[in-house]
């Protein structure tokens, strides 16, 4: 299987031409462009929390635990907490994602279990849409794309790993299929992979018809308030 250099630079390399095309092509904001590669660069990392966490894996939990809160400041705000609780929170998800990942990979994760999947992927980007509360939905859109693309790298990357070119042919590996899969062998990862992407899905899709919503009402107004000629303020008479 590929190594942690591998997978860096696989998704970093992706990342970085997502993003880029983005800014050149596609007119997004540099930031949200950066912000995307870095996040699909991260994301060519998760996979692998199943394989015990070494150094480099420890050291994605602890990265993440850090920037999932800063990602969702904009959600925080528009629920309306006091700074108090937005760091409050703020540092509650810190811990939880620290110290509980930590647990729950030490405690359940089987490498090449239902970590690398498809479902999984899409957990990812529904965790990313959700995180990421934009106003602009293209733009949470395009961030969640990173994550999905950040992921699948890595799972292409297994399966390319998994094929040796001989004289004679490909030969597979024993691993060869258990990246990009659909389920895995046994019932209850499954059931749980499949059930944790359905509620995320249904989240997300509230979500995003909630902030389209808001989105199409700003734009509306705006155009009102356009549209409409400023008003003489009531105590602006003249004698
Ligand atoms: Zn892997």
């Amino acid at each position: 299987m590929p190594g942690f250099r591998v997978h860096i630079t696989g998704s970093t390399i992706m990342g970085a031409g997502y993003g880029g095309a983005a800014w050149i092509v596609g007119d997004m904001p540099p930031m949200t462009c950066a912000l995307a590669g870095g996040l699909c660069a991260v994301s060519g990392m998760l996979p692998n929390l199943d394989s015990g966490l070494g150094i480099p894996l420890r050291e994605s939990v602890a990265f993440a635990a850090a920037v999932v809160p800063m990602m969702m400041i904009q959600r925080f705000h528009q629920m309306g907490l006091p700074i108090e609780g937005v760091i409050l929170v703020g540092a509650a998800i810190y811990l939880t994602i620290r110290f509980g990942m930590d647990w729950l990979l030490k405690t359940y994760a089987i490498h090449r279990g239902m970590f690398h999947s498809l479902p999984a992927m899409f957990i990812a980007g529904q965790v990313a849409f959700l995180a990421f509360a934009a106003e602009d939905p293209l733009r949470r859109y395009f961030i969640a794309s990173a994550a999905v693309l950040g992921f699948l790298t890595h799972l292409v990357l297994d399966e390319i790993w998994s094929v040796n070119m001989g004289m004679f042919g490909p030969k597979y590996k024993k691993s060869f299929g258990t990246a990009m899969k659909f389920h895995g062998q046994e019932l209850w990862p499954n059931l749980l992979t499949y059930a944790l992407a359905v509620i995320l899905g249904l989240l997300a899709a509230g979500d995003a018809a909630w902030t389209e919503r808001m989105h199409s009402m700003r734009q509306q107004m705006e155009q009102a308030a356009r549209s409409v000629p400023p008003m003489q303020a009531p105590w602006n008479y003249r004698r």
